[in-house]
């Protein structure tokens, strides 16, 4: 039943009629627990609110799977006045971006482009710029295209995936890159990726921990407070400084977690995504965790 209900969330992620269509709807189904409002303005006060709490945040500005290099340009040009705005207010903040919306779709040489506009940008202000992982069709490109933009620009990191397969292989290769850890957030075959959850959480502590390990700074991208206690205390037994890493959840998540994580000393960041392109990533997140959808009753029923 899980599955089917997953399945099913992921199918609506993906439909293109309902993404463009939510656009107009303006915000609905509750989805304003979990996504910062729809424009520059209201993101920034959420990073404010953030900040005063001793918590760091990444922005995604949201979009994907673009087909249109107009459009491509313009999601572009929103992410760069904000690292401006990021720049100018003092932020504790970076960015998380999605090369299909930046036109990896279209053309790679015009999403590169694209990418190393913001890399440009971000670097002049000291801003980090992550790209996030998308599905596994877009998977080889998007480690080729980091590799390309890292001959040029450091400030660049991406997302390893823990169900995965090939995830520990990958993370060997990208040992000076700084990397947010993941299960994964879509619909993969068992060619590709772990069907079973146990399989997927024990191959994220083995690559969390490989990483603490190491010495790139790493991202625990997680609500998962098994794999987060466990790691607390493999860090604390092999004395692990907390300069070395961070975890991460999701804007709207677990919030009494995030701010004892960040009261107990632990760099923490949250990832907040705002803008109209809300319905694929709300989609995901009920796939994920069909209990949000209390959240999407309450607003259909009590407002
Ligand atoms: P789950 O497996 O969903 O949950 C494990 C357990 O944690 C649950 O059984 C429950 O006991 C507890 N739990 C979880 N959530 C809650 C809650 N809200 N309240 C109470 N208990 C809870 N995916 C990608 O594919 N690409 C990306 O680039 C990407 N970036 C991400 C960035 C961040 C910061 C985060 C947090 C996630 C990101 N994801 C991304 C999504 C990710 O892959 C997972 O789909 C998502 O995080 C769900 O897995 P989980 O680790 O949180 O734990």
């Amino acid at each position: 039943m899980a599955n089917i209900t997953r399945d099913f969330f992921i199918g609506l992620s993906n439909n293109h009629f309902l993404n463009s269509q939510a656009k107009k709807w303006g915000f609905s189904l509750g989805a304003d627990k979990f996504v910062a409002g729809t424009t520059v303005d209201s993101v920034l006060k959420a990073v404010k609110k953030l900040n005063a709490q001793g918590i760091s945040c990444t922005l995604d500005s949201l979009g994907e799977f673009v087909s249109d290099k107009t459009e491509a340009s313009q999601a572009k040009e929103k992410i760069i006045t904000l690292l401006n705005e990021i720049d100018r207010e003092k932020l504790d903040c970076h960015l998380s971006v999605k090369l299909t919306q930046l036109g990896l779709d279209i053309d790679r040489d015009f999403c590169i482009e694209n990418m190393k506009e913001i890399l440009r940008t971000a670097k002049q202000y000291d801003i980090f710029v992550n790209i996030d992982m998308e599905d596994y069709a877009h998977y080889d490109e998007t480690l080729e295209v980091l590799e390309d933009l890292r001959k040029d620009y450091g400030n660049v990191g991406i997302v390893i995936q823990s169900y995965l397969y090939r995830a520990e292989d990958d993370l060997a290769d990208l040992k000076d890159v700084r990397i947010r850890i993941v299960k994964g957030a879509y619909k993969e075959s068992e060619e590709v990726a772990y069907p079973d959850k146990t399989d997927i959480d024990l191959n994220f502590l083995a690559l969390a921990k490989q990483r603490l390990l190491g010495d790139t700074f790493t991202s625990i991208g997680t609500h998962d407070h098994h794999i987060i206690n466990e790691l607390k205390a493999f860090a604390k037994e092999n004395n692990i400084e907390h300069d070395k890493f961070e975890f991460q959840m999701l804007y709207g998540f677990r919030n009494d977690l995030q701010n004892k994580l960040a009261d107990e000393g632990y760099n923490f960041c949250t990832y907040i995504p705002f803008g109209d392109d809300w319905f694929g990533y709300f989609m995901r997140r009920l796939a994920e965790r069909p209990q949000n959808m209390n959240l999407v009753m309450k607003d259909m029923f009590y407002t």
